[in-house]
């Protein structure tokens, strides 16, 4: 389907990582509040294509769009996508994360480092990259907003879990912070979200399953939150209520 078949009053929003957990709860609520949606994802086609049937069985706009966010080429082509498929792009939510695992530092390997920082560091900046050279007014575009996927584990450092991916969500808040900056007068706001414990598959892919059961009860609230919870956020981040909010990290986390 084009964009002029489905028009949508909020433009398009391109969200990586949107076939499953939070990203799925982003590109879906985003459907509800008048996005067309580029759900991308990097293998589990089956998840992804759910995602855009059930926005499409809603009546608006979307398709999925495999790629690595780790891989520019596979960037180039999923905005190359969504330029033709929905047209200009005026969200990104850089969604897309891997955790690699728990390790401790004397036990993380190279190549394990290198994949987690590839996927949530190197694949944020190249798809800001791309949404920069979109909206920039400094290259004709009309403005727009980015919205990364941060983590409270980047404050709370991981230690006996995860320092490396902590590490690559400090990156991420350096880059929010930084490209607000650099961009703010160039018609785009930057924001991130950190959450805290939310319940999804990650806490299994990482390799504990029962992790989100076990520390619900250390969440100042008492329990985990909600992919759900988290895509408010991030909605109203990207909304015009949020005009004057820019460079600004919002913890999604209970008080975690
Ligand atoms: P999830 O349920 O494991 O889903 C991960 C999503 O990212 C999937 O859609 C997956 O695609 C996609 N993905 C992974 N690697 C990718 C790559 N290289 N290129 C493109 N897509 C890729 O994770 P989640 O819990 O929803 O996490 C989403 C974001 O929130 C991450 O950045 C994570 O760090 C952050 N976060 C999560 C929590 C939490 O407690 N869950 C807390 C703080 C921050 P496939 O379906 O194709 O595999």
């Amino acid at each position: 389907m084009k964009g002029k078949q489905n028009p949508s009053d909020r433009g398009v929003m391109i969200v990586t990582g949107g076939s499953r957990g939070i990203g799925a709860a982003i590109a879906r609520m985003a459907a509800t509040r008048g996005y067309a949606v580029a759900v991308n994802y990097v293998s589990d086609t089956r998840a992804a294509q759910s995602v855009v049937d059930s926005i499409t069985r809603g009546g608006r706009l979307a398709i999925a769009i495999e790629g690595d966010v780790a891989v520019e080429t596979d960037v180039l082509r999923m905005f190359e996508t969504s330029d033709r498929e929905l047209g200009a792009v005026d969200v990104l939510v850089n969604n897309a994360g891997i955790t690699g695992g728990f390790q401790r530092v004397e036990e993380i390997s190279a190549p394990v480092l290198t994949r987690v920082l590839a996927t949530n560091v190197v694949g944020s900046f190249l798809c800001a990259r791309e949404a920069v050279r979109r909206m920039s007014s400094r290259h004709g575009g009309r403005g727009g907003s980015i919205i990364n996927i941060s983590s409270r584990a980047a404050e709370l450092g991981g230690s006996g879990e995860w320092i490396h991916y902590a590490a690559t969500k400090g990156a991420i808040n350096s880059l929010t912070v930084g490209l607000a900056r650099e961009v703010a007068a160039e018609g785009i706001r930057v924001n991130a979200v950190a959450p805290g414990l939310i319940e999804t598959d990650l806490h299994a892919a990482a390799g504990a399953p029962d992790r989100v059961e076990r520390l619900s009860a250390t969440v100042p609230v008492g329990r985990a939150g909600s992919a759900d919870e988290v895509a408010e956020c991030v909605l109203w981040l990207a909304s015009p209520a949020a005009s004057y909010v820019t460079g600004s990290i919002l913890p999604v986390s209970g008080g975690r």
